[in-house]
């Protein structure tokens, strides 16, 4: 079996770009809840940039001094950076699940991890505790005036977006069920062609067993479920993410088994129990967006096969004749969590980079052909929002510094599709990045006219700024950077809306 190999390239630098140390000062808790208006700033904030950045991500990386296992672990912290009239304001809030409050008024861990973290007391103490914590803590969503903090495995907790505090768990007038799952990775369809060319949020929830049960599910601009239909595929399925077309949601079925009783035993977490399997494909599963007629049939579903490798986040995918086109972050395989094992203490060198490939899927002759867009260690893909489903242009992604090698993510990459230009603006040494979120200027004429935003954590001075690129052109000096008082743990996913909430 074919992999998606990693293409090397000869490295002209002997030194890295980085220190370790200084990559693990942006792995501690921030405990504490902020408020203010930021007034260190390097550059003008565009008066008008009009609008709100969400952040996600885990804001504790230990409960009352016992460490998690792995980041993954850590209960959401949700991040609000405002910008309005040339301001910005900052806060931050946990996000106040059941579980967050039962361990911070136990003052201990009380919930096993899914990505390895165990309670104190051994095995013993873990074995047959199926019980998950909904962390609350990968991707938060401004939709149908809801604020929504996301975890894959569970239903979202809904925040007010001016104050942050947690309002309960979403359910979507009854369309959702209690514990059921809502994907962290939602589409937002910028013209719906059922909703009359109206925006809508596609996602999906995933129910693994022998056989995956793959739910999508469509929002319309009310925040009101409109679509849901449910699919059966064969095989256990470990998908993060997906992308859309106008008629199509495709998932990528990485190339995984699931051996559940390390998991039952307590002896390790149930993400410790997923294994990459080499020698088998990776199956592209197309799903119509419209409901097939035998409902939770296979009847318009398609399965292509492709190289054995590992997708956590897909770029964006569009149709183009019998063909759809999807571009994806790429690894060679899974990296696996050991259970003995730091996260702080990676070694990058001894692990494969992601980088950035081009699928073409013919849905006719049921053929994948592939190329390497990018071979750059590269993740957390991201571009214009009217482009979610269409043809792009151009790819704004978190990079590593140095042109080969796997590296932690110091830079921000543009990629331009269509003359093979690359544009990177790097914050190595001390520099190190995190999602980039692209925000169109208000009534802008090209696709790559707007910013490009994200939070940086300056291992310097041990705090984190928010970066405001011009998208036009990364070559420059950020329009602006906004030092705030504290660090934020790295985090995963956020979105911008155009509404100010300060
Ligand atoms: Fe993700």
């Amino acid at each position: 079996m074919q992999t998606f190999e990693t293409q090397e390239l000869i490295s002209q630098i002997s030194t890295k770009p980085y220190n370790r140390n200084d990559w693990q000062g942006g792995y501690k808790s921030l405990k504490q809840e902020f408020d203010y208006w930021i007034d260190d700033i390097e550059g003008q904030i565009p008066p008008e940039l009009h609008g709100t950045l969400f952040r996600n991500g885990p804001g504790l990386l230990d409960i009352n001094g016992q460490p998690i296992h792995h980041p993954f672990d850590g209960d959401g912290m949700i991040s609000r950076i405002t910008f309005a009239n040339g301001r910005a304001h900052f806060r931050n809030r946990f996000v106040r699940t059941d579980a967050y409050l039962e361990e911070q008024k136990a003052g201990k861990l009380l919930y096993r991890g899914v990505f390895g973290t165990q309670k104190p007391g051994g095995w013993l103490a873990n074995a047959f505790d199926f019980k998950l914590k909904n962390i609350a803590n990968t991707n938060v969503i401004y939709w149908g005036d809801k604020l929504l903090a996301l975890w894959e495995a569970a239903e979202p907790h809904r925040l007010d977006p001016h104050t942050l505090d947690t309002l309960g768990k979403e359910y979507f007038h009854g369309v959702l069920s209690e514990g059921e799952a809502f994907s962290a990775h939602p589409c937002f369809d910028p013209s719906c062609e059922f909703d009359g060319g109206e925006p809508c949020l596609v996602n999906f929830s995933i129910k693994v067993g022998l056989s995956t049960t793959i739910t999508i599910f469509e929002l319309d601009t009310t925040g009101t479920i409109v679509r849901k239909h449910t699919h059966s595929v064969p095989g256990f399925a470990f998908i993060h993410d997906f992308a859309i077309t106008p008629n199509y949601c495709v998932f990528f079925q990485n190339p995984v088994s699931f051996n559940p009783i390390p998991f039952a035993l307590g002896i390790r977490g149930a993400g410790e129990c997923i294994k990459f399997q080499p020698n088998q494909p990776t199956r592209v599963i197309i799903i119509p967006r419209q409901p097939p007629l035998d409902k939770g049939g296979l009847r318009g579903v398609q399965i292509i096969e492709t190289h054995s490798g590992f997708v956590f986040h897909h770029a964006n995918a569009f149709e183009q004749g019998n063909e759809i086109i999807i571009d994806s972050i790429c690894y060679e395989s899974l990296p696996e969590v050991e259970p003995e094992s730091d996260f702080r203490q990676t070694d990058f060198d001894a692990l494969k980079p992601g980088q950035l490939w081009r699928f073409h899927l013919n849905l006719q002759d049921k053929t994948v052909q592939r190329k390497l867009i990018e071979s750059r260690c590269c993740e957390f893909p991201t571009l214009h929002p009217q482009k979610v489903g269409r043809e792009h242009r151009y790819l704004y992604i978190g990079a590593a510094h140095a042109p080969s090698g796997n590296a932690p993510l110091q830079a921000f990459l543009k990629m331009d599709l269509h003359s093979g230009e690359r544009q990177l603006w790097s914050a190595a040494p001390k520099g190190f990045a995190s999602e980039p979120v692209f925000v169109p200027r208000p009534y802008s004429q090209g696709e790559d006219d707007g910013w490009v935003l994200a939070l940086v954590y300056d291992a310097s001075c041990d705090r984190s700024d928010v970066v405001i690129l011009d998208a036009r052109n990364f070559n420059k000096d950020p329009v602006a950077r906004l030092h705030l008082k504290h660090h934020i743990p790295y985090g995963l996913h956020g979105n911008f809306s155009s509404e100010v909430f300060v």
